[in-house]
Protein backbone atom coordinates (compact mmCIF):
# COMPACT_ATOMS: atom_id res chain seq x y z
CA UNK A 1 0.00 0.00 0.00
CA UNK A 2 3.00 2.46 -0.92
CA UNK A 3 1.53 4.71 -3.37
CA UNK A 4 3.93 7.02 -4.67
CA UNK A 5 2.45 10.54 -4.94
CA UNK A 6 3.38 14.11 -5.52
CA UNK A 7 3.42 15.73 -2.31
CA UNK A 8 0.27 18.19 -1.56
CA UNK A 9 2.46 21.05 -0.52
CA UNK A 10 6.06 21.36 -2.34
CA UNK A 11 5.13 18.48 -4.69
CA UNK A 12 8.17 16.08 -4.60
CA UNK A 13 7.62 12.98 -5.63
CA UNK A 14 6.63 10.80 -2.72
CA UNK A 15 5.31 7.77 -0.54
CA UNK A 16 1.74 7.48 0.94
CA UNK A 17 2.50 7.28 4.65
CA UNK A 18 -0.92 6.01 5.95
CA UNK A 19 -3.71 9.03 5.39
CA UNK A 20 -1.22 11.58 4.92
CA UNK A 21 -0.56 13.19 1.26
CA UNK A 22 2.95 14.86 2.16
CA UNK A 23 6.30 14.09 1.91
CA UNK A 24 8.09 13.77 5.16
CA UNK A 25 9.88 17.30 5.19
CA UNK A 26 6.24 18.89 4.79
CA UNK A 27 4.92 16.24 6.80
CA UNK A 28 7.56 17.40 9.43
CA UNK A 29 6.54 21.20 8.74
CA UNK A 30 3.04 20.52 9.45
CA UNK A 31 3.19 18.88 12.68
CA UNK A 32 5.00 21.28 14.27
CA UNK A 33 2.50 24.00 13.27
CA UNK A 34 -0.19 21.64 14.32
CA UNK A 35 1.52 21.53 17.48
CA UNK A 36 1.83 25.27 17.75
CA UNK A 37 -2.30 25.63 16.64
CA UNK A 38 -2.69 22.61 19.51
CA UNK A 39 -0.86 24.65 22.04
CA UNK A 40 -2.75 27.68 21.41
CA UNK A 41 -6.22 25.96 21.50
CA UNK A 42 -5.44 24.25 25.11
CA UNK A 43 -5.46 27.20 26.38
CA UNK A 44 -8.49 27.47 28.66
CA UNK A 45 -9.12 31.23 27.51
CA UNK A 46 -8.70 29.88 23.67
CA UNK A 47 -11.40 26.74 24.00
CA UNK A 48 -13.67 29.07 21.86
CA UNK A 49 -11.74 30.76 19.84
CA UNK A 50 -12.45 30.67 16.30
CA UNK A 51 -10.30 29.99 13.00
CA UNK A 52 -9.73 34.00 12.58
CA UNK A 53 -8.63 33.73 15.98
CA UNK A 54 -6.05 31.27 15.27
CA UNK A 55 -5.24 32.65 12.60
CA UNK A 56 -4.16 35.55 14.03
CA UNK A 57 -2.24 34.26 17.02
CA UNK A 58 -0.28 31.66 15.47
CA UNK A 59 0.28 33.32 11.76
CA UNK A 60 -0.77 29.05 10.51
CA UNK A 61 -1.58 28.82 6.84
CA UNK A 62 -5.83 28.49 6.95
CA UNK A 63 -6.13 26.00 4.48
CA UNK A 64 -4.11 23.79 7.13
CA UNK A 65 -6.48 24.36 9.89
CA UNK A 66 -9.03 22.95 7.41
CA UNK A 67 -6.91 20.10 6.49
CA UNK A 68 -6.38 19.35 9.87
CA UNK A 69 -10.09 19.65 10.91
CA UNK A 70 -11.26 17.36 7.94
CA UNK A 71 -8.54 14.99 9.04
CA UNK A 72 -9.50 14.85 12.56
CA UNK A 73 -6.69 16.12 13.96
CA UNK A 74 -8.22 19.50 15.34
CA UNK A 75 -11.70 18.11 17.29
CA UNK A 76 -14.85 20.52 16.38
CA UNK A 77 -16.36 19.05 19.16
CA UNK A 78 -13.56 20.09 21.36
CA UNK A 79 -13.20 23.75 20.05
CA UNK A 80 -16.61 24.38 18.94
CA UNK A 81 -15.98 27.29 17.32
CA UNK A 82 -13.24 25.39 15.01
CA UNK A 83 -15.61 24.89 12.05
CA UNK A 84 -15.27 24.08 7.87
CA UNK A 85 -17.29 26.93 6.22
CA UNK A 86 -19.75 25.84 4.37
CA UNK A 87 -18.91 26.05 0.64
CA UNK A 88 -22.15 27.42 -0.42
CA UNK A 89 -22.96 30.40 2.55
CA UNK A 90 -19.89 30.01 4.44
CA UNK A 91 -21.49 28.75 7.89
CA UNK A 92 -19.26 27.15 9.87
CA UNK A 93 -20.21 23.18 9.70
CA UNK A 94 -20.11 20.69 12.23
CA UNK A 95 -18.73 17.58 12.65
CA UNK A 96 -19.11 15.46 9.65
CA UNK A 97 -21.22 17.56 7.17
CA UNK A 98 -20.23 19.01 3.80
CA UNK A 99 -22.55 21.40 3.69
CA UNK A 100 -24.92 23.34 6.14
CA UNK A 101 -28.43 22.47 7.25
CA UNK A 102 -29.46 25.25 5.30
CA UNK A 103 -28.37 25.09 2.32
CA UNK A 104 -28.87 21.07 2.21
CA UNK A 105 -31.93 21.79 2.32
CA UNK A 106 -31.90 24.28 -1.08
CA UNK A 107 -29.56 21.34 -2.86
CA UNK A 108 -32.67 18.72 -2.21
CA UNK A 109 -35.21 21.22 -3.39
CA UNK A 110 -32.71 22.20 -6.51
CA UNK A 111 -32.21 18.44 -7.09
CA UNK A 112 -35.73 17.99 -7.42
CA UNK A 113 -36.51 20.82 -9.65
CA UNK A 114 -34.09 19.36 -12.01
CA UNK A 115 -35.59 16.07 -12.19
CA UNK A 116 -38.85 17.37 -12.69
CA UNK A 117 -37.44 18.98 -15.61
CA UNK A 118 -36.14 16.02 -16.79
CA UNK A 119 -38.77 14.06 -16.98
CA UNK A 120 -40.78 16.81 -18.87
CA UNK A 121 -38.41 17.14 -21.67
CA UNK A 122 -38.35 13.37 -21.58
CA UNK A 123 -42.50 13.51 -21.99
CA UNK A 124 -41.73 16.50 -24.73
CA UNK A 125 -39.25 13.90 -26.53
CA UNK A 126 -42.05 11.17 -26.57
CA UNK A 127 -44.56 13.26 -27.89
CA UNK A 128 -42.62 15.00 -30.40
CA UNK A 129 -41.51 11.24 -31.80
CA UNK A 130 -45.04 9.87 -31.76
CA UNK A 131 -46.10 12.95 -33.92
CA UNK A 132 -43.43 13.02 -36.31
CA UNK A 133 -43.44 8.75 -36.55
ZN1 LIG B 1 6.60 18.09 0.47
ZN1 LIG C 1 -24.60 26.76 3.93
Amino acid sequence: MNNPINCARCFSLTVQNGKSKLCPKCQKVDNAWLEIVLDYLRKRENRTATIVQVLNATLVNEEWIYEWVKQGKILQRHFPNIGLPCPKCGENLTDGVSVCSNCKGKLVKDFETVKLEDSHSVKNTVTYLKNHD
